[in-house]
């Protein structure tokens, strides 16, 4: 039996002298591990639709449950990521976040939409990073069933307050009690709004708010505790983009 799917390859594992085993997250299919044979060698006409962070379109060979890849034409290769380390390997900290979210046989468009647009957000827009970032990592935990309350304060009401709470989800001031000991992340005004926006918004326009670069990284930190809070996950990628920022530093 063959499939035809739309995907983007999330990881990449060298296997045998020349295949590999690839993580695909499809459109209509949900997540997806395939074969591609002989993709190493120079002249496999798999390599470049199978390249990490690559959108394709697969016809896949199903045997008894076993996926091979036969034929893949890549769609979007998000050339500028590829150029850069710092955005490669921010883009595979999407994929592998975007991977945890994912379930097989279980369609979710708006998750691939998500990626490729943070992709495209990175790469083509140049949008920078701790932005694209952010809004990632927020809208991904509202895709995996953990969309913040940010109305108003948990406590009295008002809706300027300026604390967020990394595991209930919820905004409190910080005079009022909320009762629970979870942490609680301080927040401006602009970062609030920013939030808001992410959650809010329509998902293609996303990537279009401003914020000043301070209160951009600290939104980008309080996204990024949020999510790993709520997915309860820690993620190798983030590691590493985070080591090359750190280099990036002292140079
Ligand atoms: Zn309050």
């Amino acid at each position: 039996m063959y499939i035809k799917t739309e995907a983007v390859v999330l990881r990449e594992v060298e296997i045998n002298d020349a295949d590999k085993l690839l993580d695909l997250l499809s459109k209509d299919r949900g997540l997806m591990t395939v074969k591609a044979r002989g993709v190493r060698r120079g002249s496999s006409p798999l390599k470049s639709a199978c390249q990490l962070l690559t959108l394709s379109e697969f016809t896949l060979q199903d045997y008894r449950g076993k996926l091979t890849v036969q034929e893949a034409q890549s769609i979007e290769q998000f050339r500028p990521l590829r150029d850069n380390i710092e955005l490669l390997a921010l883009g595979s900290y999407f994929a592998q976040a975007a991977g945890a979210v994912a379930q097989a046989d279980a369609p979710n468009p708006e998750l691939m939409s998500l990626l490729c647009n943070a992709l495209f957000a990175l790469g083509k827009l140049g949008r920078g990073q701790a932005l694209v970032k952010a809004a990632f990592e927020l809208r991904l935990a509202c895709l995996a069933g953990f969309t913040p309350d940010l109305t108003a304060c948990a406590v009295c009401g008002s809706p300027e307050a300026d604390r967020f709470d990394l595991s209930q989800g919820t905004l409190s001031c910080s005079g009022c009690q909320t009762g629970e000991s979870g942490i609680r992340m301080p927040l401006s005004p602009g970062m609030l709004l920013a939030m808001r926006y992410i959650v809010w918004c329509e998902p293609k326009r996303l990537f279009s708010f401003r914020l000043d670069e301070n209160s951009l990284r600290e939104l980008s930190s309080l996204t990024e505790a949020y999510l790993m809070t709520q997915l309860e996950h820690s993620f190798y990628t983030l590691d590493f983009y985070k080591t090359l920022l750190h280099y990036g530093d002292t140079i």
